[in-house]
């Protein structure tokens, strides 16, 4: 590559669309493509997301990963590649909302089979499971209730049955839970979180066995065409040469916001796995190596601290997304995300309402003081 001649120190961007070959180099057919092919056409290959691509199959210990662009072409084409009419996905009950609808809304279109589980019971989910699944998708910790699975034992029952599993690793990245190592056939992080940390640009990617993921390269990233840019793969690079000092700082930060919420007379619940009153603590001491940085809290009086947003926020934003280095918060009325996003039953919806009453806070603590993140909650939220 080009940095090896002149000794760059950072990646290379390729912008190129098309690269020369001589006849005979390759067919015009994606059935002979491999990690091993010449770039021929970026939508299938391009050398800045190969480096991309070549980073994140090493943090997570995986023969092969590719790249898409955004985290949910990387979950509806690994569906799309393991899935056909006829089988049977299970799905947790609660995660991020656009998994959710994809497998509720979207998927049955196409006849396939969708049960929703709460996967921290490992009994509903040997319930759910009939002779026709075919895969498991878990997400761990899971949006927006930090809920965990306890990977090793969903492993275990996938090869008893003999489906795969996949795991939605975004919020604990590499660095806090390497799936594979777990068992999991697939692990997949939208890009655009944690990974770049800057929130600049969308990306994801799904991580494995070589064979399965060039089939994933062949059948839907070609032929789907969500590739991602050469500009946004050398953004997340650079994003991921600052990832361990990132997340550590994260997770420092979380930890003293946690500890402050926990204690403050106007919170009911907090939820973060690294709290020891998370109810699934054991597990996340187990299972990851850090506890990252979302948490959700639940204030006495919702309504109030909603009120508040606008006017006393000084160093966190009010926005979506997650992962960035400046602190995120978004309010999630339970009503509503029942109505549009999950859609559980009415017992899982009254487990649900339990913890999270009429709306939790999301947030995604950032890297600055954690004093200052600490006093913009307080300002929500006293008296
Ligand atoms: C954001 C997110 C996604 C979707 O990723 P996009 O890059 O926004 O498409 C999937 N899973 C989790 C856990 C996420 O936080």
């Amino acid at each position: 590559m080009a940095s090896d001649n002149n000794k760059s120190l950072s990646p290379p961007i390729f912008p190129s669309v098309s690269y020369s070959t001589t006849p005979g180099d390759m067919g015009f057919s994606p059935e002979t493509l491999s990690e091993q092919s010449p770039f021929f056409y970026s939508r299938w290959d391009n050398p800045t997301v190969r480096m991309l691509e070549q980073t994140i199959a090493k943090l997570e210990g995986a023969e092969s990963a590719v790249c898409f662009a955004s985290g949910m072409a990387a979950i509806s084409g690994l569906f799309l590649s393991q899935l056909e009419q006829g089988d049977h996905l299970i799905v947790p009950t609660v995660c991020y909302p656009g998994v959710a609808e994809l497998a509720r809304d979207i998927l049955p279109k196409f006849g396939i089979e969708v049960t929703s589980v709460d996967m921290s019971d490992i009994k509903l989910v040997q319930q759910a499971v009939t002779p026709r699944t075919k895969l498991l998708h878990l997400e761990t910790p899971a949006n927006p209730i930090w809920r965990l699975s306890d990977i090793e034992a969903l492993t275990r029952l996938a090869k008893q049955h003999g489906f795969k599993v996949s795991a939605d690793s975004t919020v604990a990245t590499p660095l806090g839970t390497n799936p594979l190592s777990l068992g999991v056939d697939f692990v997949m992080h939208s890009l655009t979180k944690y990974m770049n940390g800057h929130g600049d640009a969308l990306g994801g990617v799904v991580a494995g066995p070589h064979d399965d993921i060039a089939a994933l390269r062949r059948d839907i990233l070609v032929h789907f065409g969500a590739a991602l840019s050469a500009f946004d793969a050398w953004l997340i690079l650079r994003g991921i040469e600052t990832l361990s000092e990132r997340m550590e700082a994260h997770q420092r930060n979380a930890a003293m916001v946690a500890a402050f919420l926990e204690v403050h007379d106007n919170v009911l619940n907090v939820s973060y796995p690294g709290l020891p009153s998370h109810p699934q603590h054991a597990l996340a001491r187990r299972q990851m190596r850090l506890f990252s940085g979302m948490m959700s809290f639940v204030p006495k009086d919702p309504q109030k601290a909603l009120d508040r947003v606008a006017d006393r926020l000084k160093t966190i934003s009010y926005a979506v997304s997650l992962g960035k280095a400046k602190s995120l918060m978004f309010y999630i009325p339970s009503e509503e995300i029942q109505a549009t996003s999950f859609q559980m039953s009415e017992e899982e919806y009254l487990k649900y309402r339990d913890w999270a009453g009429d709306g939790i806070f999301r947030l995604s603590v950032g890297l600055e003081d954690p004093v200052l993140i600490c006093a913009d909650l307080d300002a929500l939220l006293r008296a």
